[in-house]
């Protein structure tokens, strides 16, 4: 029996989802493009053109080098825990499965053990060589630095250590076929040929020179998150970031405003952090996490004796924040007597512990924060006005997680990168499915709820692998891109059809019985109908006579179903 392509063992096709109404196209969970092999072509052209050959032949290896490296993760993937050398030869048929050349591993001496690599692949059809060769013409060198580095990546992402391949014949230079050779890097020695494989950052200067200018004539400034674990640049974000960092210099009362999760802490040790007050304490309470009738105490302090356990003097909250800053969150849900208090306290710059007639004077920013809408509490009676008015006259209002959603992939890598130690992981990103699913959902909980998603997610991947949808939202029913899948001929087919040829297609693989499996499928069908035969037929899709002797003729004689 001739080996089964790994391609077909793995049912690759079914992975390949074409979603022409939403103009989609998948690979399992990453989005891939059907790109004319012309356009890509004159792309390439011009990088040679524009960049020089060098850079561009740098920039094509490592375009390559992403790319092998995201489907040596796929295939880890399919196969799971297996043998290493059958994943690994996933990878040309994965490169042919997308349309770029049709690679044959010639010889392969791998120890995965000691990490030693040396391996040659023999490559037809390449479209690279295809199209260098138009717009180009006949070469003195090798032309194929996108196929070179997609073998790269591919390879050092298994080998877990540098292997880069290189191509020693080409059909640019008029060779019947192109020809790789793979090694691990140091073994290549040859210095001018690695500089421009490796990326940027390890290139001389010269090209962040370029890339400085590229920014500048962008009229962009290259350093767009704001320092501070404040991350965002959408438009609703920076108009609020705006405001904030308008307020940090100045002693102002700022009154952080905005849903639950939206990040109102970090909003305001951001204010203090970037304020004069820096180098001063930064103290947060929660109100409604402390009882009503500790509050106070929590807030201005308590002298000894104020009270039946009070049995040592202690400053309260404004007095540890004096030079600094005070964050008062949820302060909606401040009882009565504490506004009171808290209202004095601001308008005389004083304090006054409980139990004690003594006066103290406290120099503290304050920053107050609510969910609630203060407006209604003080038409309710749950607020004092006059307390509002002192607090809010800096108000700012931050934006829901949903009002700011081209913040989530910064936002995901940031807080991935934040996890990813914590659980130590390396964790190679978040898979396009994954990172459309994040930017469809509505974030009810805002920043929090991506947080908390996220470290979830960390916790859940594989160390290595690339964060899926089901990481992300583990209690649901399994997500697949959706859309038609190719048959074996190439023709898009349906999903349902190419689930069903899956299913034949196991049953083929070892030791198929028809006849066997025939008689098992009418005994179901006959069970499943309870002995009723003309059921049982319809199940079938056959008409009660034919299932009368089928039935007769598989199970045998003396076998006579009862028939109601
Ligand atoms: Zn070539």
């Amino acid at each position: 029996m001739a080996e089964q392509p790994l391609v077909e063992r793995f049912n690759l096709r079914s992975r390949l989802r074409f979603n022409i109404e939403s103009g989609q196209i998948w690979l399992d969970e990453n989005r891939m493009l059907l790109m004319h092999a012309k356009a890509f072509g004159a792309l390439r052209q011009e990088l040679f053109e524009s960049l020089g050959p060098k850079r561009a032949k740098g920039l094509l290896f490592r375009m390559g080098f992403a790319a092998g490296q995201h489907d040596a993760d796929l295939a880890q993937k399919l196969y799971g825990e297996g043998d290493n050398f059958d994943v690994f030869k996933i990878g040309p048929e994965l490169h042919a499965f997308e349309g770029l050349v049709r690679s044959t591993i010639i010889e392969a001496k791998i120890d995965w053990e000691e990490g030693s690599f040396f391996g040659t692949v023999n490559c037809d059809n390449s479209w690279e060589a295809e199209s260098h060769l138009q717009l180009f013409g006949v070469s003195t060198e090798p032309a194929c630095w996108n196929l070179a580095g997609y073998a790269s990546g591919y390879v050092t992402r298994f080998f877990k250590r540098v292997i880069i391949f290189r191509e020693t014949q080409c059909v640019c230079c008029g060779a019947s076929s192109c020809m790789l050779e793979g090694r691990p890097l140091e073994a290549w020695g040859d210095e001018d040929f690695l500089q421009h494989c490796l990326p940027p950052e390890n290139q001389e200067t010269s090209f962040e020179q370029l890339q400085e200018e590229l920014w500048q004539l962008r009229g962009r400034q290259r350093e767009q998150t704001p320092p501070g674990k404040l991350v965002g640049s959408s438009p609703a974000f920076s108009a609020a970031f705006s405001l904030l960092s308008k307020a940090a210099n100045s002693p102002i009362t700022v009154l952080l405003l905005g849903e639950t999760g939206v990040g109102k802490e970090v909003f305001a040790r951001w204010l203090h952090e970037n304020s004069d007050r820096a180098d001063k304490p930064f103290i947060a309470v929660n109100c409604a996490a402390i009882p009503n009738d500790l509050i106070e105490s929590e807030l201005f302090g308590v002298q000894k004796g104020a009270y039946t356990g009070a049995q040592a003097s202690r400053p309260g909250k404004f007095e540890r924040a004096d030079g600094g800053t005070l964050f008062l969150d949820e302060l909606g849900e401040l009882s009565p007597a504490a506004q009171v208090k808290l209202l004095r306290v601001l308008q005389t710059g004083e304090v006054e512990r409980l139990g004690d007639d003594k006066l103290r004077k406290v120099n503290v920013r304050l920053v107050a924060a609510t969910n609630v809408n203060l407006q209604q509490a003080i038409a309710d009676g749950r607020f004092r006005a006059d307390l509002y008015y002192r607090l809010a006259t800096y108000p700012l209002e931050i934006p829901p997680l949903r009002q700011r959603k081209s913040d989530i992939p910064v936002l995901a890598a940031v807080l991935t990168e934040k996890y990813a130690p914590l659980y130590h992981k390396t964790i190679q990103g978040i898979s396009d499915l994954a990172m459309q699913g994040l930017m469809a959902y509505d974030w009810p909980g805002n920043v929090r709820e991506l947080e908390n998603l996220v470290e979830r997610a960390v916790l859940l991947v594989p160390s290595g692998g690339q964060i899926e949808v089901q990481h992300l939202f583990p209690g649901m029913a399994p997500v697949t891109a959706k859309g038609a899948v190719i048959d074996r001929e190439g023709k898009v087919g349906n999903a349902a059809e190419a689930k069903k040829d899956q299913l034949y297609e196991t049953l083929l693989v070892d030791g198929f019985d028809l006849q066997a499996h025939e008689a098992r499928l009418l005994q179901l069908a006959v069970a499943r109908a309870h002995g009723n035969l003309t059921h049982a037929a319809r199940l079938l899709g056959i008409t009660r006579r034919q299932l009368a002797y089928r039935v007769k003729q598989s199970l045998g004689e003396g076998v006579t179903p009862s028939d109601a």
